[in-house]
């Protein structure tokens, strides 16, 4: 998005990325030279949602943050007062554990849709749904099957009471876990459903309810687990962040 409105606008982007230990950054002004590549060169497609990981299962090392900024003001710096050799065409990258800068040759992508020869983005579009917040595969299990945090504290009163029986799955990450959690669900990190460990654990007798911090990560592992066969599973809307706030006050938020 940000890309498109300083295309329209005419100005260069100066781009940083962090992920992990990793850091990227280039500047991107196809409206300054007629051979500078854009963002959507380099990148053409959004990666398939659900697949990005969260903050809690990804996160980035603090201070590459110091580090891809400081590089993203000096690009800046030089544009605005026209000295050096800005990194226009140019990709930066960062590997903090091996404290090494790479620099690569990033080409203009004639068939790019919004700076090619034929453009097909020629006006904003729903980036929600462009970068799907959620997949459709998730949208798809959680019609139907989404319960409310009051439905869950009737279920889990019910099954104390032995009337009823299922699995409460938390699929966050277990430092997460320590901060809150929902009493009488069992830790399954959203990794394990991803490469199949978490259905060899899950009773087959059993229904599966799972929840996450507010219903994203568990609506996709919903997918997963619908998709192995467990049909009557289901997942808690707003997660144990809705818990918190309609349920337990007492257990803090984060
Ligand atoms: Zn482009």
């Amino acid at each position: 998005m940000v890309n498109y409105a300083a295309y329209c606008l005419g100005i260069p982007y100066v781009w940083g990325s962090i992920y992990l230990f990793d850091g990227q950054a280039s500047v991107f002004a196809p409206t300054l030279a007629e051979d500078a590549p854009c963002y959507r060169c380099l990148y053409p497609e959004p990666p398939p949602p659900g697949m990005v990981p969260s903050c809690a299962e990804g996160g980035v090392l603090g201070v590459l943050c110091a580090s891809i900024g400081s590089i993203q003001v000096n690009e800046a710096i030089k544009l605005l007062t026209g000295i050096g050799d800005p990194a226009i065409g140019k990709l930066v990258i960062y590997d903090a554990l091996e404290l090494e800068w790479r620099k690569l040759r990033v080409r203009k992508d004639p068939n790019c849709a919004l700076c090619g020869e034929n453009p097909t983005v020629t006006g904003l579009i729903d980036y929600d749904s462009f970068c799907g917040a959620i997949s459709e595969e998730a949208l798809d299990a959680a019609a139907g099957s989404t319960i409310s945090v009051t439905t869950l504290e009737h279920m889990l009163k019910e099954r104390d009471e032995g009337i009823r029986d299922f699995v409460l799955v938390d699929v966050r990450e277990p430092n997460e876990a320590e901060i809150n959690h929902i009493p009488g669900s069992v830790l399954i990190p959203k990794g394990e459903f991803l490469n199949g460990h978490a259905l060899e654990q899950l009773p087959s007798d059993k229904q599966i309810v799972m929840h996450c911090k507010t219903g994203i990560r568990s609506a996709e592992t919903l997918a997963i687990v619908k998709g192995a066969g467990y049909s009557d599973a289901v997942h808690v809307g707003g997660g144990v962040a809705a818990w918190v706030n309609q349920i337990d006050p007492s257990q803090p938020s984060y």
